[in-house]
């Protein structure tokens, strides 16, 4: 595609962003990147009773932390950029009412005082009948007054019998005009619905394509009857496939899935975020799998998304997290690595902490393991010795004596420690495994750590001394 497209992510702030969201403003932010187009961010917030506080903060700040922002519409900050707005539909309501009263005066709305009673009763029988709900007119040659509170319908036209459409993943679309329902464009207290002020909004602000989830399906053929009743042109629809959790159901906290912030607060990395949702339902016909931002936008192409939905995996993510996180020097590392870090680290110099993270560093998935896996640098650990097999209590503690003994004579060097221990071990006719077991545990806690001799070297000797002590006793 090159010619600049104005693409927008619409989000409505009545919870937290999933993943599948945050996809689709990738999608858009790619597409508008690579041909020199407009990413515009729009706040989808007419339904007042369930809009959630701080949600369209987060989605600001999700979409600031990957990097992928807009560049018109509602900034990180909160404020406003473009020739388009406001952004915010709740700032709109005059456009919209302006725009109702063009399809007023058309008689393609027409005013509806049915009461909430009422339709529920409609509602009920439709549902007994065992068919799909329609209003059945009853306010379309009412003469009642304006002045009377009331809704405005959109009349479904008995022409076109079909709406269709060609979208760009999902090929031809069709639906019999007939099976849709006159909805309710514009509410009693005079905000729009969704259906009217999309169209108004898409046609304004001249989007191009429209990129969404394809729950959205069922409501174009309402929308693309609303551009021919204004006579506008239509925007082409790109319907992208769900995500799905590993059961194919409907992604979700039980998947693994969390709001976009939780993976920044847990420490994943923007790029390994950004190259896993680009890749999730979405290829350029290679194998590749690791492709940086710059990459993405050269390589994605609309049409080469997946018809099918996607399914979330969160093991690729950790995998993919781990490679850029392998991927980084160590003085990178400890500069994204600042607040994942053991309270105790505050403690200790860059330096030791850079030790520290190069014996770690291969085996990370996320910042958030640092704790976990570096704890021990960093206070004494307790070390639970009756795990060790084939020492009595008494033979370890002479060991532990022994060893402490030795090692305060010991060249602190890889090369020192290792003629040093595997010495002791000949001398003692012990098994190398069984030693070097025992005093892992002593020094880290644990069963298993970095090497023996590398965290001994990190550590330092007056460390390891006070450790193998301590476990003597
Ligand atoms: N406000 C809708 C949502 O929350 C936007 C759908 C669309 O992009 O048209 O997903």
């Amino acid at each position: 595609m090159s010619n600049p497209v104005r693409v927008r992510f619409a989000p409505s702030p009545t919870g937290f962003l999933h993943l599948g969201g945050i996809r689709s403003a990738l999608f858009d932010y790619l597409i508008a990147k690579q041909t020199g187009g407009t990413f515009i961010l729009r706040l989808e917030d007419t339904d007042r009773a369930r809009l959630v506080e701080g949600a369209a903060e987060a989605i600001s700040q999700s979409l600031d932390w990957l990097g992928t922002g807009p560049n018109e519409g509602i900034m990180p900050d909160g404020s406003q950029k473009g020739d388009y707005g406001p952004y915010i539909q709740s700032e709109r309501i005059d456009i919209y009412r302006e725009y109702a009263d063009k399809l007023l005066s058309k008689k393609a709305l027409y005013p509806c005082w049915c009461t909430p009673e009422r339709l529920d009763n409609l509602r009920k029988d439709a549902q007994k009948a065992g068919v799909a709900f329609k209003y059945d007119r009853h306010c379309l040659d009412n003469p009642k007054t304006m002045d009377e509170p009331h809704v405005l319908r959109f009349k479904i036209p008995s022409e076109p019998k079909k709406v269709a459409w060609h979208d760009l993943v999902k090929g031809d679309v069709e639906f019999k005009t007939d099976d849709l329902d006159d909805f309710v464009a514009l509410k009693t207290d005079g905000f729009p619905t969704y259906h009217f002020a999309v169209v108004v909004d898409d046609h304004l602000m001249k989007i191009s394509h429209v990129l969404r989830g394809d729950e959205w399906i069922p409501s174009t053929p309402k929308h693309i009857l609303l551009y021919l009743a204004f006579g506008w042109e239509l925007p082409i629809f790109v319907h992208l496939p769900q995500v799905l959790g590993p059961d194919k159901t409907k992604l979700s906290k039980r998947h693994g899935a969390k709001p976009a912030l939780e993976y920044r607060d847990e420490g994943y990395l923007p790029e390994a975020v950004v190259n896993f949702l680009a890749t999730l339902g979405w290829n350029d016909g290679s194998t590749q799998e690791i492709y940086s931002k710059d990459e993405l936008v050269k390589a994605f192409s609309l049409d080469r998304i997946q018809k099918s939905p996607a399914v979330f995996d969160s093991e690729r993510l950790a995998w993919m997290n781990g490679h850029y996180i392998r991927e980084l020097t160590p003085e990178a590392l400890l500069e994204r690595s600042k607040g994942f870090w053991p309270g105790e680290a505050a403690d200790y110099p860059d330096e030791y902490r850079l030790g520290v993270l190069e014996l770690v560093q291969e085996r990370l998935k996320s910042l958030g393991e640092l704790v976990e896996l570096t704890d021990f640098f960093f206070s004494d650990p307790k070390a639970d010795l009756s795990q060790i097999k084939g020492f009595d209590p008494t033979e370890i503690r002479q060991h532990l004596t022994a060893l402490a003994k030795l090692l305060a004579a010991t060249e602190w060097s890889h090369d020192g420690l290792e003629s040093a221990l595997r010495g002791y071990v000949d001398e003692q006719g012990l098994k190398t495994g069984q030693l070097f077991g025992l005093v892992r545990v002593a020094i880290t806690g644990r069963t298993a750590a970095p090497g023996l001799f590398e965290t001994m070297l990190v550590l330092g000797q007056e460390t390891t001394l006070r450790r193998l002590d301590l476990a003597s006793k």
